[in-house]
């Protein structure tokens, strides 16, 4: 089991980003509001993810750090339709394989909540522990047992610049969540939780962007694309300040970049990348989440519909004379 465990922790945990991504996600559908997250020499001395949501019994807990245990499939059919971010139950288990791993929780109705103690996938403690409702996740000395993985860990900085981006992004996905990430104690991200798009947009990238940005809305064949684009006063050398989000899940996708780029330079020739946040829900039937272990592509059942609308949705939004 534990030897198992440490091979899915292979395809689910890549790097630390991935495990904050996981864990962002777990507390994304546990209800939170709030998420902190704070990390230390890249995430390879310690994370740390603290959610208000909905928290856990003690005995769900136990249950969730087994493999496969999730709270959020009952059926076959659920495949199918998965409003969840998580829905393997693996990445718990797998994380806590290859790390110092607390998990500590408590749910409101409870007085007292409860800590367990995972050492290199070895369940070493549980406790009734004094918490605020929610769930704080400690992740420490990542791959610890698992030197080679450890060796190929990058420089703390690219390692930090990761997370950040990661963050970033989900964020940019639950603009109703308010995110705070501190790298070695200083604040790197903070966003309000407004639920506004342009608001978490300016407090990622700097209060300036929200000149510089228009607004997309845009609607056709059951797919819908919210967002924002920069004017050509704002771009980049990089995909840095672009975000794909297709219903609720941060992807990449050849495709959608193709129209993004399509459409902006056939009416500015410049050169560089603009910032982009999509926010595209299409029906369930339209796309397929399942296709990829850390769940960051995902597969249209018809690529051309998913390019016009993007490059329409880009295209009305630079166009507007309301601008
Ligand atoms: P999955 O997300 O695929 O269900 P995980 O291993 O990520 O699998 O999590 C296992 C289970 O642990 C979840 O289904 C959920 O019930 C519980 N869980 C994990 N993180 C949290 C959290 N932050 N708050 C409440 N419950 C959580
Ligand atoms: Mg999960």
């Amino acid at each position: 089991e534990t030897t198992i465990n440490k091979i899915a922790a292979g395809e689910v945990v890549e790097r630390p980003a991935s495990v904050v991504k996981e864990l962002i996600e777990n507390s994304i559908d546990a209800g939170a509001t709030s998420i902190e997250i704070e990390i230390g020499e890249g995430g390879s001395a310690y994370m740390r993810i603290t959610d208000n949501g909905k928290g856990m019994t003690e005995e769900d807990a136990r249950l969730a750090v087994l493999r496969h245990a999730t709270s959020k499939i009952q059926s076959v059919e659920d495949l199918f339709d998965i409003a969840s971010l998580g829905f393997r139950g693996e990445a718990l288990a797998s994380i806590a394989s290859v790390s110092h791993f607390v998990l500590t929780t408590r749910t409101v109705e409870q007085d007292l909540g409860t800590r367990i103690l995972i050492d290199g996938g070895t369940f070493t403690d549980c406790i009734p522990y004094g918490s605020a409702p929610g769930t704080t996740i400690e992740v420490k000395e990542l791959f610890f047992n698992t030197p080679a993985r450890r060796k190929f860990l990058k420089t703390e900085r690219t390692e930090s610049s990761k997370i950040q981006d990661i963050v970033g992004k989900l964020a940019l996905s639950n603009p109703h969540i308010a995110f705070k990430l501190t790298i070695d104690d200083r604040v790197a991200i903070i966003t309000p939780g407004s639920g506004s798009i342009q608001d978490t947009v300016a407090a990622l990238y700097g209060y300036k962007t929200k000149n510089d940005i228009f607004p997309i809305a845009y609607e056709s064949e059951h797919i819908y694309i919210e967002g924002v684009v920069s004017k050509p006063t704002l771009l980049k050398s990089t995909r840095i300040w672009q975000t794909i989000i297709v219903n609720n899940r941060v992807i990449s996708d050849k495709t959608i970049l193709k129209a993004i780029d399509n459409a902006y330079h056939a009416l500015l020739p410049k050169s560089g990348y603009p910032l982009v946040l999509l926010h595209i829900t299409v029906p369930a039937s339209m796309v397929d989440i399942n296709v990829h272990p850390r769940k960051s592509e995902v597969k249209f059942e018809d690529d051309k519909i998913i390019f016009k609308a993007v490059y329409h949705a880009i295209l009305n939004a630079l166009n507007n004379p309301l601008h």
